[in-house]
């Protein structure tokens, strides 16, 4: 092993990764909100946003029946409820404004759903789950015929709404964002409205966790996979500029952007439930020609990810109610599975509840430029109480080697590093030039994804310099 060479070195580092361990394990085992997560409460949710008939963005917004407007009004109703039963530990917002494009001919009020569940510590840190609330047909202007949404995105709706029942009981160190998104089935307006708003609330956002049809198990061809959950990551990051383009063609970067280490971190987390589904990591985007609501936070430099079903049935999906040829058609709550998407919710749950303890990922550099060895270099996190450094050769998909735990500090209960205090450095004795390097931080509540140590491989917005060009 690569560093067979210095064992003393790697005894060193055992004892205090075991230290680190120890540390980690909460003294108290605690009921763990995901398995709290209701498949029966999660179908009553669907059915009632089915029940009002259309939720496309185009339809009514002052019937308190059916529409759009009541369906966002439930939302709201739902999240103050929740409140309500944790001591009104949720702010519940409705951000709004006026849109219009090609798929929206007239000047319409859009409105989004948001429970904000501050952090206790750091609450300028935020986690965010989300799904999409509005619905649509065949037709996507069509905004009268009956749209139920059942999966797209009743099931996304639905999880959002759970997640914040299970998650309310608990309080995390960092904030967590519960958003139900309207205006997606024509351009992605409510997520593009939630980036706006986040940034202008002046927030961190650490993970998007973006939900779109995550409720059925079988496809229109009767292939079925109620094992496993697609979750979609992208590659080069959207808020590249043309340097920092040029610079991951020359060093690489291409495959580690916060997206795609999130969605590694996702997997691991996953793997460790063996009662739980399964990740299929998908290194794109989204499906192949169509998009969602973690599009708008990655073109604003944000991680995000999509999670949606293994199998999709295009049968069910952006149709008409209707039966052709002895085919039933339109996307109705007979056609999901309930414990599948019990299963997605819990996954998501499970995350956000680390995500939600975990300081956020440091922001690492590597030197290996005519040496032997690499330098390794980043300014601590707040809230970390040491660092994870792990490697991967360059055509490897995951980290495969662990490299040392540095900088560790045993934190006396509740003491955290201040963000920025001190530079932490490490020497990794392997020539760097064929290896990517990423570094993990960590504390009382577990460790975070990995930032790779590549050009714009931070968990932030890319910042535009006044001069690119040089
Ligand atoms: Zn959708």
């Amino acid at each position: 092993m690569i560093f067979a060479h210095n064992l003393a070195r790697v005894r060193r580092m055992r004892k205090t990764a075991l230290l680190a361990a120890v540390f980690a394990t909460p003294l108290v085992a605690q009921v763990q909100p995901a398995e709290q997560v209701s498949a029966e409460r999660l179908r009553a949710d669907v059915e009632k946003l089915v029940s009002f008939g259309t939720r496309h963005t185009l339809s009514e917004q002052d019937n308190p029946e059916r529409g759009i407007g009541a369906a966002v009004d439930w939302g709201a109703s739902e999240m103050r409820n929740i409140s309500a039963g944790c001591d009104n530990c949720l702010e519940v917002v409705l951000p709004e404004r006026m849109i219009e494009g090609s798929r929206v001919p007239t000047a319409t009020r859009l409105r989004n759903v948001v429970a904000i569940q501050r952090g206790t510590e750091r609450p300028n840190e935020v986690v965010v789950v989300q799904a999409h609330i509005d619905s649509r047909v065949s037709d996507v202007s069509d905004f009268t015929s009956d749209a139920p949404g059942a999966n797209d995105d009743g099931s996304g709706t639905a999880l959002v709404i759970e997640a914040a029942r299970v998650l309310s009981a608990k309080s995390h160190p960092t904030t967590i964002v519960y958003a139900l998104l309207s205006g997606e089935e024509q351009g992605l307006y409510g997520g593009r409205l939630l980036a706006d708003w986040l940034g202008e609330q002046g927030y961190t956002v650490k993970a998007v966790l973006n939900n779109d049809v995550v409720g059925n198990s079988c496809g229109s061809d009767g292939y079925c996979d109620p094992d496993h959950v697609r979750v979609f990551s992208e590659g080069p990051r959207a808020d590249l500029t043309d340097s920092l383009r040029a610079a991951q063609r020359r060093e690489g970067g291409e495959n580690d952007s916060p997206s795609r280490n999130l969605s590694r971190w996702i997997d691991g987390l996953a793997e460790q439930d063996e009662a739980g589904l399964d990740v299929r990591q998908i290194w794109r985007v989204d499906r192949m020609g169509r998009g969602g609501d973690q599009i708008p936070f990655l073109e604003a430099g944000y991680p995000a990810v999509r999670f949606s079903v293994a199998v999709e049935d295009y049968e069910h999906q952006h149709q008409d109610l209707r039966v052709e040829d002895g085919t039933a058609y339109g996307d109705t709550v007979d056609e999901m599975d309930f414990a599948y998407l019990a299963k997605v919710t819990q996954l998501n749950v499970r995350a956000l509840d680390q995500l939600a303890s975990v300081p956020i990922p440091p922001v690492p550099t590597a030197q290996a430029a005519v040496r032997t060895d690499t330098l390794l270099e980043w300014k601590g996190v707040a809230g970390a109480s040491g660092y994870v450094v792990k490697m991967r050769r360059t055509d490897e998909p995951d980290w495969t080697q662990d490299g040392p735990i540095v900088n560790y500090e045993r934190p006396r209960p509740g003491a955290v590093t201040p963000a920025g205090e001190r530079t932490h450095s490490v020497v990794i004795p392997v020539r760097g030039d064929d290896w990517i390097f990423g570094v993990a931080s960590f504390g009382p509540g577990g460790t975070s994804p990995f930032a790779s140590a590549v050009p714009a491989g931070q968990f932030a917005p890319v910042v535009v310099e006044e001069d690119d060009s040089d």
